[in-house]
């Protein structure tokens, strides 16, 4: 956005209509604005605070003035995420420890680069993840224990359930980078099983005894913990999935979802939308997730969800989205490139792109299912009388609302 158009936003969003009353009361405006009409007076804010953070947050500095009361922060920027940085790679997350709303899902943002390794692991949690960047190469085994091994570009995503141990590896040119969602807001990456771990803590002759082998082959297994590690690149994909195929043969079950050969489950002038849920990724019990761009000018409409949660993670572009939390209480906030955002359940709420690009983010849910409620469909199959009676709206005003969820408006 250029710098006169976020001026002219902030400043008509802050100061039309009615202005605090309680700063009008004290003085501090020595105009208001009446009947809509723009006021030529601003509360000006003679200390400067942090004034790019400021400038990504317009609603923070001219809140609308419908917001109110006292709502908690339900946005966290990737931005501020601690960061491990290892050889061949890094990690940074966000859990219920820096973002305290967000319960139901953790998350880390990995980056291996190229031939670099997650270590083998499993952990208690469903692991959901989008591809960010590059391309990766996973591998896991079902509960028969056959495996599966794939390859994985920008937008698609993987699900492995709770338990099941798995590895990631960054592939050529530029290895990968990846968004990491877990089906418990308390859960922090660093507390996965790590195979390496798992040895330095067994006896040795224990797992000589296991493996069958003298102690003599393994005097070269790690002594400290692997997390990420570098590597070579490997081999044909083909070459690995015969390999770990074994005697058991290739897993019936995929854990992988191509998530652009598919049509989007709805697209109109505002967006479009792919869901991912059990009905179509059948192995995602614990995670449902929307795929959400919203075009410039278009809007994510009024609705919540009475099933879940809300995570968000904003993948490209700007936006804002105001919730509403009962008692009273609202609140806006501004979100853009990596920021992640957390709606309650039945809450509801809408997002609004706010730039001059699409705006790209996910949409999780703790739930095998997405479920969404439209404020315009629900009010289209309600009786007009009782929505006419409810909104003082005129019923033939009513008859111009979308009659099925639009999901993106303009239609
Ligand atoms: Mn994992
Ligand atoms: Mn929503």
């Amino acid at each position: 956005m250029r710098d006169d158009e976020q001026e002219d936003r902030v400043t008509r969003r802050g100061f039309l209509g009615a202005a605090p009353s309680g700063l009008a009361a004290a003085g501090l405006l020595s105009t208001t604005a009446i009947g809509g009409q723009e006021s030529a007076a601003k509360p000006n804010d003679p200390v400067t605070n942090n004034q790019s953070l400021d400038a990504e947050n317009p609603d923070a500095i001219h809140p609308p003035a419908t917001d109110a009361g006292g709502l908690p922060p339900f946005k966290y920027p990737y931005s501020l995420g601690e960061k491990f940085v290892l050889d061949g790679g890094w990690v940074r997350e966000v859990t219920v420890r820096e973002m305290a709303i967000a319960k139901t899902i953790s998350s880390a943002q990995i980056r291996l680069s190229a031939g670099a390794i997650r270590e083998l692991h499993w952990h208690s949690v469903s692991e959901w993840s989008f591809m960010l960047y590059g391309n990766t190469r996973i591998t896991c085994i079902d509960s028969d224990g056959k495996s599966f091994v794939t390859d994985l570009k920008q937008g698609e995503l993987w699900y492995f359930p709770a338990g099941m141990p798995h590895s990631l590896q960054g592939l050529g040119p530029d290895g990968s980078e990846f968004m990491l969602a877990f089906d418990d807001g308390n859960f922090s990456e660093r507390e996965t099983a790590l195979l390496s771990e798992w040895m330095i803590h067994t006896p040795r002759d224990v797992i000589a005894k296991n493996f069958g082998l003298s102690d003599q082959v393994l005097q070269k297994m790690p002594t400290k913990p692997l997390v990420i590690f570098p590597s070579e690149v490997p081999g044909p994909l083909k070459d690995d999935q015969q390999a770990a195929a074994g005697v058991r043969g290739r897993s019936p079950v995929d854990y992988a979802f191509r998530t652009f050969e598919q049509p989007p489950t709805k697209s109109n002038k505002g967006g479009e939308v792919r869901i991912v849920d059990s009905k179509n990724f059948p192995v995602a019990t614990r995670i449902a997730a929307a795929i959400v761009t919203v075009h410039p000018g278009g809007m994510r409409e009024l609705h919540w969800h009475p099933n879940a949660d809300e995570w968000q993670f904003f993948i490209s572009g700007k936006g804002r989205q105001t919730v509403f939390a009962t008692a009273g209480r609202a609140r806006t906030m501004d979100f853009e490139t990596g920021d992640v955002g957390y709606v309650p359940l039945g809450a509801p709420h809408y997002v609004e792109n706010t730039g001059s690009a699409d705006l790209r983010f996910l949409e999780l849910f703790r739930s095998n299912l997405y479920q969404d409620v439209s404020l315009n469909e629900w009010l289209a199959n309600t009786p007009p009388a009782v929505v006419a009676a409810n909104l003082g709206i005129d019923k033939a005003s009513l008859e111009k609302l979308p009659k099925v969820k639009p999901v993106f408006m303009p239609e």
